[in-house]
């Protein structure tokens, strides 16, 4: 399922998967947030949220759109299919949101 990722990579995407990630939705539930939501938005900054929907990111969105071809975009299309991820690593990279990933 991994082939060819580096570890960030894989560990990236596992924590996209699990939503166990540096989001202030997992953030705050495991008390290391005071605040579930988002720094841009009155919503949990959850992966869907990231990924999918948060005005802040629309910027890298649009080039991943480009990318994929398609505007529609869910997790499952983002996270499941292999040949996707590498337009998911870049727009991660690209929003500066998950720094600690050397991706
Ligand atoms: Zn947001």
């Amino acid at each position: 399922m991994y082939d060819g990722l580096t570890r960030p990579q894989c560990s990236v995407l596992t924590q996209l998967r699990t939503g166990h990630i540096g989001l202030h939705a997992h953030l705050h539930k495991i008390q290391v947030s005071p605040t579930p939501n988002c720094a841009t938005c009155p919503t949990p900054e959850t992966v869907n949220h990231f990924l999918l929907l948060c005005p802040a990111y629309r910027q890298q969105r649009l080039k991943l759109i480009i990318r994929l071809g398609t505007a529609r975009l869910t997790l499952r299309r983002l996270l499941a299919a292999k040949s996707e991820h590498k337009a998911v690593f870049e727009f991660v990279r690209d929003t500066g949101r998950l720094p600690r990933y050397q991706l």
